[in-house]
C-alpha cells in the first residue's frame, strides 16, 4: 500500500490543492489525514469537501474540535481563537458532521495515529525527545503518525536514546524503517508549515518499501493571503505563511 500524508491543511484550499496535485503522479492507493483540515485559513468548507472526497484514513485535531464546539477555542491565542469562532460560523452542517465523526486516535495498518500525542496529554505537543517518550511508551505499533507542530520531523526509539530528525526544508528525503526501531512521523503541515519552509509539506508512506518520503511543494502563497485578509481574517495569520512560521 502507498499512502498520501496530509496533514494540518488548516483550510488553505491553494496549497491543498498544489500538494493533490504533487501527489497525484505518485501511484496513492489511500490518503491519511493525522487531523487540522481547517482552522486559521479562508476555505474551510472547500477543504473539508475536498479531504472527504479523498476518503482518507483521518483522526480530529484540535482545531476540528474547536470549529464544532464552542468554547474550545478559550485556551488559543487570540488570533487562533478569532479564526475558530470564523470557521464555525463558516461550517456547513454536512462539513461539521464529518468533523465530528472523526475519532481522536486510531490504528491502520500496524500505524498508530493521533494529532498531537498519545501521552500524556492528546493534545500535546511532541517537539522533542522528552515529549516524544510518554508516545513511544504508549504506541503498540512499530509507527505513529502525528501532527499539530507544523514540523516536517521524526523521531526513532531504537535500543537507546529517542533521537530526533528535522527534515524541514528538505524535499525528497526519505526514511526507511529498520526492525527492532519505533518511529513517530510527522509529515508537516499542508496549509501553516512552521518549520521555516513556507512551501507546503506532505508525504508517501509506502508499506511494502518501508519506507517514508517527505516532500515540499510551492504554492501560490500571495493568493491565500489576499483571500484570508478579504475574509477578515487576523493579518498576523496571513504574514507568517510567507514565513513558514
Ligand atoms: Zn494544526
Amino acid at each position: 500500500m502507498r499512502y498520501g500524508i496530509i496533514s494540518d491543511v488548516h483550510s488553505n484550499l491553494v496549497a491543498l490543492r498544489a500538494v493533490l496535485a504533487e501527489l497525484r503522479g505518485r501511484s496513492l492507493d489511500k490518503f491519511v489525514c493525522p487531523g487540522d483540515i481547517v482552522g486559521y485559513g479562508p476555505r474551510p468548507n472547500e477543504c473539508v469537501e475536498l479531504v472527504r472526497e479523498l476518503e482518507p484514513v483521518a483522526v480530529i485535531g484540535n482545531h476540528d474540535v474547536a470549529a464544532i464546539e464552542s468554547g474550545t477555542e478559550d485556551w488559543f491565542n487570540a488570533v487562533a481563537r478569532a479564526a475558530a469562532i470564523w470557521t464555525r460560523q463558516e461550517l456547513s452542517a454536512a462539513n461539521r458532521e464529518y468533523l465530528r465523526s472523526l475519532q481522536p486516535v486510531l490504528i491502520f495498518d500496524e500505524v498508530t495515529m493521533v494529532h498531537g500525542a498519545l501521552a500524556p496529554d492528546l493534545w500535546d505537543y511532541i517537539s522533542s525527545p522528552w515529549e516524544a517518550r510518554p508516545t513511544f511508551e504508549a504506541m503498540k505499533t512499530q509507527l505513529c503518525f502525528i501532527g499539530h507542530s507544523h514540523y516536517a520531523e521524526w523521531y526513532e526509539l531504537g535500543p537507546g536514546a529517542v533521537v530526533p530528525m528535522q527534515v524541514g526544508a528538505t524535499s525528497g528525503h526519505q526514511l526507511q524503517f529498520a526492525e527492532g526501531v519505533r518511529y513517530i512521523v510527522n509529515a508537516g503541515s499542508v496549509g501553516q508549515p512552521r518549520d521555516g519552509d513556507p512551501r507546503a509539506a506532505c508525504a508517501v508512506y509506502d508499506t511494502d518499501e518501508g519506507t517514508i518520503e517527505v516532500f515540499r511543494v510551492p504554492y501560490d502563497i500571495a493568493e491565500c493571503q489576499e483571500d484570508m485578509l478579504a475574509k477578515g481574517l487576523p493579518v498576523p495569520l496571513a504574514q507568517r505563511l510567507a514565513l513558514g512560521v
